[in-house]
């Protein structure tokens, strides 16, 4: 039985930086917050990072995003080029975090500011997350055109669409329309096609982005 909700809460605590910040590029062609540097002040500012970066800085952002997104698909069953898992690690190097130690136990800052600050913010993160696991549910949508980063709060952490309402019936009406293209007539083409428009406007992070404005 597939255990994909239609809808998806974000990943917790701050794990949703790393989600929020891999989703700032809609694939394959979409929009780009990351697109030049007003946008890219305008994300960090709106996520609480007062940074102003240059340009090389914002390549580095958006190289940044772009491997961490190879990253996250290990955990959706991709493979991790090695090439890709050296340059994000020599990426957050630049990221220096501290341990900081008080009632509540430890925990990891930093002092850096800028470009260096986000990515300490996004390197506890990641350190975190991988130490109690919740990183392995951070997953890139199975589907080509999606790509959306999600996080699986599935029972068996076994979910592969960001959202069974709109990429697992797309995938649904795709494979309907495999199994059924020497039977069907051109109409049930089109009925199955509806449904995969429906589902797109129905994409959940385009909500979101709607609600947002
Ligand atoms: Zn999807």
């Amino acid at each position: 039985m597939d255990e994909t909700p239609t809808t998806r809460e974000p990943a917790p605590g701050p794990l949703a930086l790393v989600q929020d910040f891999v989703n700032t590029a809609e694939l394959p062609g979409g929009y780009d917050e990351l697109t030049d540097i007003p946008a890219a002040v305008t994300w960090l500012d709106a996520h609480g990072f007062e940074v102003n970066p240059d340009e090389s800085q914002r390549r580095r952002l958006v190289e940044t995003r772009e491997h961490l997104r190879t990253l996250i698909g290990v955990n959706s069953g991709l493979s991790l080029p090695a090439h890709a898992a050296t340059r994000l690690g020599k990426l957050l190097d630049a990221a220096s975090v501290h341990p900081v130690v008080d009632a509540g136990g430890v925990r990891l800052a930093s002092a850096a500011r800028g470009v260096d600050g986000f990515l300490a913010a996004l390197l506890a993160a990641l350190l975190q997350s991988s130490i109690d696991g919740s990183f392995r549910r951070l997953k890139v949508c199975r589907s080509d055109t999606c790509q959306w980063t999600f996080y699986d709060n599935s029972k068996n952490g076994c979910g592969t669409w960001c959202s069974m309402r709109s990429c697992g019936s797309r995938a649904k009406a795709r494979a309907y329309r495999e199994r059924h293209r020497h039977e069907t007539a051109s109409g049930g083409d089109s009925e199955a096609a509806g449904v995969a428009v429906v589902a797109r406007a129905r994409r959940p992070h385009l909500l979101r982005r709607r609600l947002a404005e």
